[in-house]
């Protein structure tokens, strides 16, 4: 069997109605925009929780920015009575990724929770990821970013330190889903509860616009959320089944 054919398989498979239903868990996130201030704490936790350099504003203005997480701003209206929306952009985990099918290392796979992850040490960095991702949240690395002495003691132990040439984005904190595992297992627990571990984002956000959890529990917040009347994916047309799930702001 080709390469291409064994990608193609693979899509196919999870793209199957109830595929996700067979595992423990399939993650996913709700963004509330009704409560979203576009504060851009969320940038920041996620920023400190894995180990993102600060590129600087040269290599922002070439469009080589480093963040898993952006706050888009759109303006509505004209002066005076112009209005400000907010929405933050991250990796959408789609189910039917269109990155997963074109990279041709597979460094980056779809996982039985759900998530769309990335192998680093298997990325050669030909960035045709980048290229597929219609919500461009992926994110290359053009140096060896380093921190001036004492910043370097800041580093999550847990979170790898990506090298020159590796293509990054958000895996909605899989170290801590991963020690959340781990936890349950110890305590003979089958499942992480709800609510029990939660990404950076979401931790931080003061107006809890962010909900996370396993939409496989019919009774977890975020279950509950993506059944808000306002819920809806962006760039749904496109068929990438996201696990993002936006809930519109209501207009008064
Ligand atoms: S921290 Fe919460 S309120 Fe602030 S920008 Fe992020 S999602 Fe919006």
């Amino acid at each position: 069997m080709s390469l291409f054919s064994r990608f193609l398989d693979g899509w196919r498979k999870y793209r199957k109605p109830g595929y996700y239903e067979k595992f423990d868990y399939h993650w996913t996130m709700t963004v509330d925009l009704d409560k979203c201030t576009g504060c851009e704490a969320c940038m920041m936790a996620c920023q400190a929780e894995n180990n993102i350099p600060v590129v600087g504003e040269d290599e922002v203005a070439r469009g080589r920015e480093l963040q898993w997480i952006r706050v888009e701003r759109y303006w509505e209206g004209e002066y005076p009575n112009a209005r400000l929306r907010f929405m933050p952009m991250m990796c959408q985990h789609c189910d039917a990724a269109p990155c997963e099918t074109v990279c041709p290392v597979s460094a980056t796979y779809h996982n039985q929770d759900g998530l769309n992850t990335q192998i680093y040490n298997r990325c050669i960095g030909t960035r045709s990821c980048a290229v597929y991702c219609p919500y461009e949240v992926r994110y290359f690395n053009y140096y060896d970013h380093g921190w001036d002495s004492p910043l370097e003691q800041q580093l999550n132990p847990d979170v790898t330190v990506r090298g020159k040439g590796v293509m990054e984005k958000c895996t909605f904190c899989i170290q801590r889903i991963r020690q959340a595992k781990d936890l349950a297992k110890d305590d003979d627990r089958r499942r992480v509860q709800d609510g029990e571990m939660q990404p950076a984002c979401v931790q931080t956000c003061p107006t809890k616009a962010l909900v996370f959890g396993d939409r496989n529990d019919p009774e977890s917040q975020v279950s509950l959320s993506m059944d808000d009347p306002r819920s809806y994916r962006v760039l749904d047309e496109l068929n990438t089944d996201s696990s993002v799930f936006y809930l519109k702001k209501v207009d008064a």
